[in-house]
């Protein structure tokens, strides 16, 4: 069997297509002028779990996720550049803000056991891409220059516009909020812009042959996936909240570019809420893993709670979620100290049955409950299934409490910290042996510099 997904294009679970033997993915990547919270996260540990399922049984993936390292990352304030903003506030160059979010994303991804993709291209690093791109469609008649010097996609040459999301043409009415309030100089309400002019902006401009500007987002993606993927992408994965309008513009972009269809699957996990409601800066209840860590809690609570939902299902986060999540990790990782010590994996066709059926996480989850109670399996077969299962699950059920190799997250926390006493900021050093005892180390500060040993955890 290979693995299916629910495509949001065709409204159906297919089957997943691969060339060669790789499939090819491409996953929207963050916007790196404030720190990924955890609903970002799951959208990425999608992109994940479709790889861990795919490689279990052999299969290869390549997958590339872009860095949005571009000013204006947002939909709805045009005025207003969050890198820009964000800079400002910060008192830091817009290119520096984005290095050190980036640099945090990867530091998430790495709590969570995410693997790292084969590439990260950044939108400043990909300009030309984006200029030839709009070029040619300028050149093909999928694009025109607006009267003030903007680039802009003409919306109506591409025929089946909307099929992704059900918002066809005719359907969208003026005046509907659109990705820029100032775009005076297109033909039709919704074209969207291509390639900006830099009007009074100086920051995060780049020349191009329609003069200084920026490039829109959503040919960002585009530029990037048919550059790297070579025209062809087997699974695009993206949160619900891309599919309109970022995704439609950006299958517009692509087939109008290659000249067919361009995605195989069009991927999409649900929204996350948080105690019951959408989180949201002004709601004050944005969470980031380094909140859970701060909590004394395994950031691999959050994985496992995300396990225990659909992925297409809009799923509720909490505080007692995670408390419970954290509770049970350690009850695992106990039981398979018990079964041994074996490194051996022993394939379970029902749990990979359970992934492969549109990632049924919950059901696969509930078939280790069940190998976890039986009285048919042997302890040694329990622990090689279970060590199999979380090759995708990547919940470190295999951690020991007096392991004495650490991870290299942990690692690079020491290191991190050990700097910073030198540097005396006793702040972060404090915020990093919080970060390290969420993750089963116990620090003390010596005479000869930080020691640790492992936590004897609940
Ligand atoms: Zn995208």
């Amino acid at each position: 069997m290979t693995l299916s997904l629910y495509d949001t294009l065709s409204r159906s679970v297919k089957p997943i297509t691969s060339l060669n033997g790789c499939t090819r993915m491409y996953c929207c990547g963050p916007t790196v002028y404030r720190d990924a919270h955890v609903g970002n996260l799951r959208t990425f540990m999608l992109s994940d779990l479709i790889r861990r399922t795919i490689e279990i049984s052999g299969g290869k993936v390549e997958l590339i996720q872009n860095i949005t390292d571009v000013g204006h990352m947002s939909e709805d304030v045009a005025d207003q550049d969050k890198m820009l903003s964000q800079a400002k506030v910060e008192k830091k160059d817009p290119f520096e803000i984005a290095r050190m979010y980036e640099e945090s994303f990867h530091k998430d991804l790495a709590l969570l056991n995410i693997k790292i993709a084969e590439l990260y291209p950044r939108a400043s690093e990909s300009i030309d891409l984006m200029i030839s791109m709009i070029n040619e469609l300028i050149v093909e008649g999928f694009a025109y220059i607006g009267s003030d010097r903007c680039v802009y996609f003409d919306a109506q040459s591409f025929e089946s516009y909307g099929q992704i999301s059900g918002n066809r043409l005719d359907a969208l009415k003026p005046g509907h909020r659109f990705e820029y309030s100032d775009e005076d100089g297109k033909h039709f309400h919704a074209d969207w812009a291509l390639w900006k002019n830099a009007g009074k902006r100086t920051q995060m401009v780049w020349d191009s042959p329609w003069g200084m500007g920026f490039p829109g987002w959503h040919i960002e993606c585009s530029a990037m996936s048919m550059k790297f993927l070579n025209r062809h992408i087997n699974v695009h994965v993206g949160g619900i909240d891309l599919r309109f309008p970022h995704h439609e513009n950006e299958r517009a972009q692509s087939n109008a570019f290659a000249g067919s269809e361009t995605v195989d699957l069009w991927v999409h996990g649900e929204h996350l809420l948080f105690e019951g409601r959408k989180m949201s800066k002004s709601a004050g209840n944005v969470i980031l893993i380094s909140d859970v860590i701060s909590r004394g809690l395994d950031p691999l609570a959050v994985r496992l709670n995300f396990l225990e939902n659909r992925y297409r299902s809009q799923m509720d986060l909490t505080w007692a979620s995670i408390e419970s999540a954290d509770l049970r990790l350690s009850k695992l990782r106990k039981k398979m100290q018990l079964w041994g010590d074996s490194l051996e994996s022993q394939i379970d066709e029902e749990f990979l049955a359970a992934m492969e059926g549109d990632l049924d996480a919950p059901r696969a989850l509930q078939r280790l409950r069940t190998i976890e109670k039986s009285a048919d399996f042997s302890d040694a077969d329990k622990r090689a299934r279970f060590i199999y299962a979380d090759k995708v699950l990547a919940l470190d059920l295999n951690r020991t409490i007096d392991a004495k190799t650490i991870s290299p997250i942990q690692q690079e926390l020491l290191d991190a910290r050990e700097i910073a006493r030198k540097q005396k900021r006793w702040s972060e050093s404090d915020t990093l042996r919080a970060q390290l005892e969420a993750t089963g180390l116990e620090i003390k500060d010596g005479p000869t510099g930080q020691e640790w040993s492992w936590l004897s955890r609940k």
